[in-house]
């Protein structure tokens, strides 16, 4: 009895092995994706009307239809009078953070009282739990059309190099993610200040690492290697130092990691041009000689517009606010959205390279993660960026600040399929961008909400 079982076992095993050995040989499936129009961020052509053949989840072929050649039984994807773009990106996001702001006497009672409650919280509770944020959160990424992001931190030690890994495995939904790991910061900018001395550097160490020295900073960006991350996010402020940067640069740039630094201040920009960074992310109070470095050294800025829109618009259906709070958040509002149009004609100006990100990690009221994300970065319109710019931000220039402008960022062969579509025509309406009707990854469709045609 045992032996027929044996046998039997086998039997199936043979043939499992001589099916999936057919299917290997078979022609990878071929897709006919159809639309009225196809915008190129890179030049601002459009073809009317678009094909684009998609082979083993690449661009194989962009013309129009009479142009291209799909084979038969090639599925078809027909997008009627839509505009195909590529699937957009964003340069600076955290999966893996939902902040809530506090009660008013709470943010009162610390330092970045607005952000370090809920941030103390997401390292201290389940790291488990966190994941599952992290991919509740990819995963409205990519229906709302945004099919890569550059994870800057905020994920645990471990949390984003594995939800990129579960991603790219199928076990969850989401993005491709360039992950950072942890973030390096120096002693004086933990974000979360008053903790138990005894306890204090292990909450600490979940969540970042280190610069004390040169030294220190190469082998924090050595953990990080060990890993595997795709890139180093290092904070600047004035207490770092150009010697420990440069060395976390120059060990980055050893193993081909880009080095994505925050910065905002005058003097802390200038830190992570001496230092040789590859992006500066914020730059909110960069100057126009700064911005003619940055263009020399072809450094990138990360434009992040989070609160251009005011940040009231989180306080208000989340927070009871005093008359004072409230007058305190409308002139920071101003100030903000004042400061942005001043730097944005600047920045384009300039001629430095630059992209978008959402530094997205709060809780919006009403939107998914992936709709906050979209509108935030479509406040650089507000202040005053072209609408191509504004798409050139958000797929072409993001591809070239990730390294990644040989896989996507553009509807070209050779490259990822990762398309989106809208109905109308985002040059004429970037909103639009808020209402993708249609998204793929790698070639599957993520959603299609145009009827067929
Ligand atoms: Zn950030």
């Amino acid at each position: 009895m045992k032996q027929i079982r044996f046998f039997l076992l086998l039997v199936v095993l043979i043939s499992t092995v001589a099916v999936s050995g057919v299917a290997a040989q078979a022609p990878a499936p071929v897709t006919l994706v159809k639309a009225g129009r196809l915008l190129d961020p890179r030049t601002g052509n459009v073809l009317s009307p678009a094909a684009v053949v998609i082979e083993a989840g690449k661009i194989k072929q962009v013309g129009s239809p009479a142009q291209v050649h799909a084979p038969d039984g090639a599925k078809i994807i027909d997008l009627g009078n839509a505009t195909l773009l590529p699937g957009l990106i964003d340069g600076h996001t955290h999966l893996f953070l939902n902040v809530i702001p506090p009660p008013e006497a709470e943010q009162d009672r610390h330092n970045n009282g607005l952000f370090a409650p809920e941030l103390l919280l997401a390292i201290v509770e389940s790291p488990t739990k966190r994941a599952l944020l992290g991919a509740q959160n990819a995963r409205e990424y990519l229906e709302s059309g945004i099919t890569t992001v550059r994870n800057l931190g905020h994920s645990g030690i471990d949390g984003d190099t594995e939800l990129r890994d579960a991603i790219n495995a199928g076990r969850v939904p989401g993005p491709r993610i360039l992950a950072a790991g942890r973030k390096l910061v120096t002693r004086g900018q933990t974000y979360v200040q008053n903790l138990n001395p005894a306890l204090a550097d292990s909450i600490l160490q979940q969540e970042f690492l280190f610069i004390e020295g040169a030294d220190r900073a190469r082998l924090a960006v050595r953990q990080n290697e060990f890993q595997n991350v795709d890139v180093i996010k290092v904070t600047a402020e004035e207490d770092l130092t150009v010697p420990e940067l440069a060395a976390a640069v120059e060990e980055a740039h050893r193993v081909h990691l880009k080095v994505a630094v925050h910065a905002a201040d005058t003097h802390s920009i200038q830190t992570a041009i001496d230092a040789g960074a590859d992006s500066i992310e914020h730059g909110n109070e960069v100057t126009d000689t700064q911005l003619k470095q940055m263009r020399d050294k072809g450094i990138f800025l990360d434009l992040t517009p989070t609160f251009y829109d005011g940040l009231l618009k989180l306080f208000e259906p989340t927070i009871v606010m005093s008359p004072a709070l409230r007058a305190r958040r409308v002139a920071g509002d101003a100030r903000r959205k004042q400061m942005y149009d001043a730097l944005v004609p600047r920045v384009l100006k300039s001629g430095v390279k630059f992209a978008a990100g959402t530094d997205m990690c709060w809780f919006y009221p009403g939107k998914t993660c992936g709709q906050a994300s979209v509108a935030t970065m479509l406040n650089l319109p507000q202040a005053g960026m072209p609408a191509l710019d504004v798409i050139r931000a958000m797929t072409t220039n993001a591809a070239e600040m990730l390294g990644w402008q040989d896989r996507i960022g553009a509807i070209e062969p050779g490259k990822f399929a990762d398309l989106v579509a809208v109905s109308g025509d985002p040059i004429a309406n970037i909103t639009e961008l808020e209402r993708v009707r249609f998204v793929m990854k790698d070639g599957q469709v993520v959603r299609n909400d145009l009827a067929s045609h």
